[in-house]
């Protein structure tokens, strides 16, 4: 606790917690019984709406050791780790050489985690936590959890998407000793299987969940709803799986504290922004090797996600439209250049379309039909609803697999689109991200943990919070020295002119920070 509350939260700082509307929860009905165990090929057809979450998003383009060939279910394999632990479940074990080369990659590009590692020698501030994690399964969530278990915790961890687990990485982490229940392409029954072999384990129970999405959350509650006795605090990254929190606290059925790290300024401001802002050309590079400049391209919902892409597409010599339905974000895009329009008037004449709105059927079918031939349609938001994907899957188009991730649907009269991802996540599902803005959540993910686990009694009632101010300001400070940063101090007479702590925190909860994307597109 001291480790934590002297650098970070004073009581004081307590006003910055914001305890949020209650909502009803309403989880995605479960259309299959997860006992009856079916058959390898009933695996793949089972119906994958029972987890909306699991499916959002996927990833291929990362995996370097993709044994496709090897169609045994990792269910019916016997394997063990070196030190002859078989508590784990993942495609290969012998790929966790690999997957050890990818996890210290990536800790070159996580300085803040190896910083928290570095400072908790000694101190182990989540000493007796018992993590039980649900996450997507990269180099990245690697260090996390290595970090967790340096500062203390014993982590079980299953995937929270079928398809983004890289399995040398889950194959490293087995082996060295993590259980870890996870392979790409789980099917759904497979997916609730290994949640339920982190949760389910004799001699073990969780004391904290950290979740992404929400399945792992549900499945507790609607299993083992007494595990709550035990546990002292949620973590939740995810819009959805926050938006699902909010309702169980709107029903009063939230019975521990949560921790919503989606809606912290270094989660919103970087991942959302900055994640995107690289990612997207990178995503439509390598599916369709295309030129951007002089490209007509209109950007659906000028959010964070929004602003990243129009600014990078924008730098690249592409001509921007933007769609929104909120006059704030509208003017924002103008004020940036972008000129504002209805997707309408626009659609016969663009040459991609890129929605990332968060929102459904953005892009509907008349949409689809109305495209000029070649025309590139994607997806940056978190869910495939955006793109009305199903409405193609009609008898008069032909699909055609092209690449990996790309499809070309075609109309009788031979007019082809270029559909990427399938409508779902362009830069998880056909690149990689960014790893440093991955470092700035996954901390903010660790902190949440530690200060969830380490807060006394009361501090934190059975509701949904934000991380306080004074975390997110260290979470950004332990990446500055990456960049040679030098931050300057308020002299305490212009700390008193100011009315602030020299410490921070140094902006009032409502400051929205800049969200403009002008000051860094290219003149
Ligand atoms: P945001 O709320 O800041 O922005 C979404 C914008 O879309 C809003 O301004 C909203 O007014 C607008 N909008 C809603 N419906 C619209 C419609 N029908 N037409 C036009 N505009 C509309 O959210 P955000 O942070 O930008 O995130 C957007 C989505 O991207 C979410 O689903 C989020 O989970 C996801 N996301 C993706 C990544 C990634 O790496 N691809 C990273 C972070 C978040």
């Amino acid at each position: 606790l001291a480790f934590f509350q002297n650098k970070f939260v004073r009581n004081g700082d307590r006003r910055f917690l914001i305890s949020v509307i209650k909502r009803g929860i309403q989880f995605a009905d479960q259309k299959q019984e997860f006992n009856k165990r079916p058959t390898k090929i009933g695996r793949r057809s089972l119906s994958r709406s029972i987890s909306q979450s699991s499916t959002d998003s996927y990833s291929s383009a990362a995996s370097y050791t993709d044994s496709s060939d090897d169609e045994t279910s990792p269910r019916d394999k016997q394997q063990k780790n070196s030190k002859g632990s078989s508590d784990f479940c993942v495609k290969n074990i012998k790929q966790a050489e690999f997957g050890r080369r990818e996890i210290e990659i990536a800790e070159q590009e996580m300085p803040a985690l190896m910083a928290l590692r570095k400072r908790a020698q000694g101190e182990k501030p989540l000493a007796g936590a018992k993590i039980v994690g649900c996450t997507h399964i990269t180099a990245q969530t690697a260090v996390l959890m290595e970090t967790l278990g340096a500062l203390g915790a014993q982590c079980r961890w299953a995937a929270c998407n079928i398809y983004s687990t890289l399995n040398e990485v889950a194959a490293a982490l087995a082996e060295s000793g993590f259980p870890v229940f996870a392979w790409k392409g789980e099917s759904e029954d497979d997916f609730w299987w290994c949640i339920d072999r982190c949760v389910n384990v004799e001699g073990w129970q969780p004391n904290m969940i950290l979740d992404d999405g929400g399945d792992l959350t549900h499945w507790i509650y609607k299993k083992y709803p007494n595990m709550f006795k035990k546990i002292k605090g949620i973590v939740e990254e995810s819009v959805t799986g926050v938006h699902r929190l909010y309702q169980l606290s709107k029903a009063g059925k939230l019975c521990v504290p949560a921790m919503n790290v989606n809606d912290s300024v270094t989660k919103q401001k970087f991942d959302n922004l900055y994640c995107c802002r690289e990612s997207i050309l990178d995503g439509l590079k390598r599916t369709t090797d295309m030129m951007f400049g002089g490209k007509q391209v209109v950007v659906c919902g000028y959010g964070e996600v929004g602003k990243g892409c129009c600014a990078a597409l924008k730098a690249m010599g592409s001509i921007v439209y933007v769609t929104e339905i909120d006059p704030i974000c509208a003017l924002q895009a103008c004020m940036d250049g972008f000129r504002l329009v209805k997707l309408n008037e626009v659609i016969r004449q663009v040459d991609i379309v890129i929605t990332c709105t968060g929102n459904k059927n953005v892009v509907t079918r008349e949409h689809l039909d109305r495209m000029k031939n070649s025309c590139i349609v994607c997806n940056m938001g978190h869910s495939n609803t955006e793109i009305d994907v199903a409405s193609l899957r009609t008898p008069e188009l032909t699909w055609e697999r092209v690449r990996s991730q790309v499809d070309h649907v075609i109309w009788p009269d031979g007019k082809r689109i270029v559909l990427l991802a399938e409508g779902r996540l362009l830069n998880l599902s056909c690149s990689t991200v960014p790893t440093f803005v991955l470092s700035i959540t996954a901390t903010t993910q660790a902190l949440a943990l530690i200060e969830l686990y380490n807060a006394p009694e009361g501090r934190y009632k059975q509701d949904v919070y934000l991380l306080p101010k004074k975390m997110d300001e260290y979470v950004a400070s332990l990446h500055l020295p990456t960049f040679d940063a030098h931050l300057t101090e308020l002299t305490d007479e212009q700390a008193k002119y100011l009315g602030l702590n020299k410490n921070g925190p140094f902006k009032p909860n409502y400051y929205r920070y800049c969200s403009t994307t002008s000051l860094f597109i290219l003149p």
